[in-house]
Parts: C-alpha cells; sequence; structure tokens
C-alpha cells in the first residue's frame, strides 16, 4: 500500500471505527500527509494510531486523538483557530485544512522552525508558526472560534479563555493528578464558560514561566 492507502486505512480503522463522524474533520485527515511530519525512521509508523518522536524529547499526537480534538472544536471555514504546541505541524495543518487562517505557537525554536518550513513546503499558506510560550495564547491575533492545546496544563490558563471569541471552543488537556490527564472542552457563551471532562488523556506538559 502507498501512503495515500495507508491513510484511508487510517481513516477508517482508527478514526470512524473509534467514533469520529465529522465529515470535514475525516476529509482533512484524508488528505494531510501525515508520514511529511514524522522522521525518516519512522515512515513505516506514519501511520501507526500512536504518537512518534519528533525530536526535542517530544511526539506527535497520535491520528485518533488530533480528530478527536478536531472534532470537539466544531471548527468551521470561517474560523480563526490557535494551536498550542505545534510540534511537527500535523495538528496546525489538520486545523488549516479547515479553518480560515490558523496560529500555532511552539516554545522550541528549533521545532517552530523546522514546522514552518514543512507547512509552507506543503503550500499551508494560511498557518503563522510563532515562538513563544503558549500559555499566553497569541494576544496580537486574538479573539480565537477555536483553542486546541497539545501538551497538558497544570490548571487552564486564564489567558486562553480570554482571548477565546464569543461561542468560541477550547480544548486542553489539564493535569488533574501524578497519574491522570483530563481532556476537556470550554466553550464561551457570551460571559458565561461552560466546561466540561470528555476524556482521559496523556500529553507531554505544557512547560510554561508564567504560573
Ligand atoms: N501538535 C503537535 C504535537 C505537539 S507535542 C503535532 O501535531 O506534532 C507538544 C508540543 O508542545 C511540543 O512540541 C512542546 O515543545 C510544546 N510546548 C510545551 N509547552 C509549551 C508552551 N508553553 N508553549 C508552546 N508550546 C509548548
Amino acid at each position: 500500500m502507498d501512503a495515500h492507502e495507508w491513510r484511508q486505512r487510517m481513516v477508517e480503522v482508527d478514526l470512524i471505527g473509534r467514533g469520529i463522524t465529522d465529515d470535514a474533520v475525516l476529509e482533512a485527515m484524508r488528505t494531510v500527509p501525515r508520514e511529511r511530519f514524522v522522521g525518516e525512521n519512522d515512515l513505516d509508523e506514519a501511520y501507526a494510531d500512536r504518537p512518534l518522536p519528533i525530536g526535542c524529547d517530544q511526539t506527535i499526537s497520535q491520528p485518533y486523538i488530533v480528530a478527536l480534538m478536531t472534532e470537539l472544536l466544531r471548527v468551521r471555514p470561517t474560523d480563526r483557530v490557535l494551536d498550542i504546541g505545534t510540534g511537527s505541524g500535523y495538528a496546525a495543518a489538520v486545523l488549516a485544512t479547515i479553518a480560515d487562517e490558523v496560529w500555532s505557537v511552539e516554545r522550541e525554536p528549533h521545532l517552530a522552525h523546522s514546522a514552518a518550513r514543512r507547512l509552507s513546503e506543503l503550500g499551508f499558506e494560511r498557518v503563522h508558526v510563532e515562538v513563544g510560550d503558549g500559555s499566553l495564547g497569541w494576544p496580537p491575533a486574538a479573539p480565537f472560534d477555536a483553542i486546541s492545546v497539545a501538551a497538558a496544563a497544570t490548571s487552564v490558563p486564564p489567558a486562553l479563555v480570554e482571548q477565546l471569541a464569543d461561542g468560541g471552543r477550547l480544548v486542553i488537556p489539564v493535569e488533574r493528578s501524578r497519574h491522570h490527564q483530563e481532556l476537556l472542552l470550554i466553550e464561551r457563551d457570551g460571559s458565561d464558560i461552560v466546561e466540561r471532562d470528555v476524556v482521559p488523556v496523556r500529553f507531554v506538559p505544557l512547560v510554561t514561566d508564567h504560573d
């Protein structure tokens, strides 16, 4: 099978098979070439449903989790999206396939630069990769219709909630105890903030100097 066929199989088995139903998400996952976001030594594993190393002790998230987070965000073609923890740039590419514009913030300059180069080579012109501490959000481009955080926080950073547009959605893994991280969906409705637990997850820590 070639990469395209592996990708279709991944969508059938690991996404539809596990309950992902949003057509825009499935279509994005059918088109973004995940093999371009993993290391050369991991090409054989590009379509396995697990995280893979990308250098700097970091990982590209497993396809199911990227799909689940994107589905929870209910991303629309007119949306402005903030992605925290660019890593390889894969999740940013999936978001950008659906949304209007994506800002992606990464604290490791080396990862940010290689992701930016990869995304531009692949033609993702509406993704802006920025180096910084994503727990502060990205004020110059706020507010956002959707915010996706790919690293586990000890608590929800207030800046991210502040940068949600009215009707905006935020998905973020939060550490509940040493061995328990929970994926949260937070929605803004006017001045009301509604939060719900979605599923236990496992992410690398969100590293921040601002507590
Ligand atoms: N979404 C990525 C996977 C990210 S792994 C992908 O699709 O490949 C989590 C990333 O978050 C790592 O690259 C890590 O360096 C980054 N990170 C950790 N703390 C951060 C912070 N405070 N601000 C921005 N990025 C952070």
